[in-house]
Order: C-alpha cells, then structure tokens, then sequence
C-alpha cells in the first residue's frame, strides 16, 4: 500500500485547511499554515485559477481521507460500508471515521494526532474492554471502555499529550478519566459534534459518478 512520506503541513496547505496532522505544533506559531496558507508548490500562489466541479468534490473527499491519515483504497471501503448502512451516507461515512481505535485515542488525549495513535496502538498500548487491540480501523461501541495498558502508561508520549489535551478538548460523546488512563464512550457522535469544516455531500456526489 502506498503510504504518504512526505510533508503533512504540505497536505493543510494543500486542502486550505488545518487538518492538524502534527500535534502540538498545529497550536504553535510555528504552525505551516498559518504562516504560509497558500497552496504548496511553484504556482501555489497563482490566484484566479477556475476549479470544476469534480475538482471541487475531489478536494472534499482528498481533505477527509488525508485528516483520517486514510489510503484511497481504505476511505472508498469506508464509503461503501456508509452507503450500504441505513440513513444519510454522508454522515454515516464521517461518523464511522470518527469510531475508528486511532481517531479515538486522539480524541480522548492519549495522542497528539490520529499517526501517532496508529503507531501506538500497533504497538499494543491500548485495550478495549480489557482486551488488546491492535487495528486502528478498529471501530469502537458505545459503552466500549479504552484505557492505556498498565505497563504503557510512563510512556512520555502519552503523559504529554494528557497533559495538554486541554487545549483542543474532549467531546461531548467520550469520557475521560484522565488519572485512570481511562475513556468511556457514552454514544456514537452526532453530526453536530463533528466540527470541522466538511460537505460530506460532495464526496457522496464524487463516488456516485
Ligand atoms: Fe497542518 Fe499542523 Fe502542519 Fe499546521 S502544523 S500545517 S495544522 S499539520
């Protein structure tokens, strides 16, 4: 599987997006974008240039998979699982994106960004319900208790990012109890708690062509 090696803050550039891919550093001033928030590359900073619709749709859906650090082929599976469950296939695609282990992980605090959480959780630092899991495309339930392995929890990437997950917050549809190395997921995400600037609906359209 072709994996991106190169620069993330390329890919914010890239999108006109924060997608903060790089922890900590996306809340400092040293953060790509917000010193340099035009397209990366020699005619980045063209103006007036026309843009398709597909290019439009293509943007959206190119935003959303590099946000969740997905392969093309692991985001359009994601979209076919959405488009055969019941209801608007735009949200049930981002909701699913939110329950996957790695997004989970980053949303509670135990990571600074959802790579670091696929890094970790292959590493075996984490459990479900008790239980090892190491799939980051794992998707959790509600109820489903994630805590820091015992052994795990003097890794200093984790205390780090515990330590500042202020910052950013914890959503409403997760618990943390932050001194037990804990999280409790108390319902699915809705919509609303899904904040970033997305139109799901253009990558519905773009995949229905
Ligand atoms: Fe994006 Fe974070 Fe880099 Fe800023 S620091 S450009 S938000 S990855």
């Amino acid at each position: 599987m072709a994996r991106y090696i190169g620069s993330v803050c390329r890919l914010c550039r890239r999108e006109n997006l924060k997608l903060f891919l790089k922890g900590d550093r996306c809340y400092s001033d040293k953060c790509a974008f917000d010193r340099r928030s035009y397209p990366p590359g020699q005619h980045g900073q063209r103006r007036g240039r026309k843009i398709s619709d597909y290019g439009i749709q293509l943007r959206e859906k190119q935003k959303v998979k590099r946000m969740y650090g997905l392969s093309e082929k692991q985001f359009h599976l994601f979209f076919k699982r959405a488009d055969n469950q019941r209801g608007i296939t735009g949200t049930n695609l981002l909701v699913m994106l939110e329950r996957r282990i790695d997004n989970v992980v980053y949303r509670m605090g135990f990571v600074n960004s959802r790579s670091q959480g696929r890094h970790l959780i292959g590493h075996n630092h984490f459990l479900v319900n008790g239980r090892k899991v190491n799939i980051s495309s794992y998707l959790i339930k509600i109820g489903d208790v994630i805590e820091v392995r015992e052994k795990s929890r003097k890794v200093q990437t984790i205390g780090d990012s515990l330590d500042i997950v202020v910052r950013r917050g914890v959503p409403q549809w997760l618990d943390l109890e932050k001194e037990n190395f804990k999280g409790i997921v108390k319902s699915f995400p809705t919509r609303e708690d899904i904040t970033t600037p997305i139109q799901e609906q253009l990558i519905v359209e773009l995949y229905s062509k």
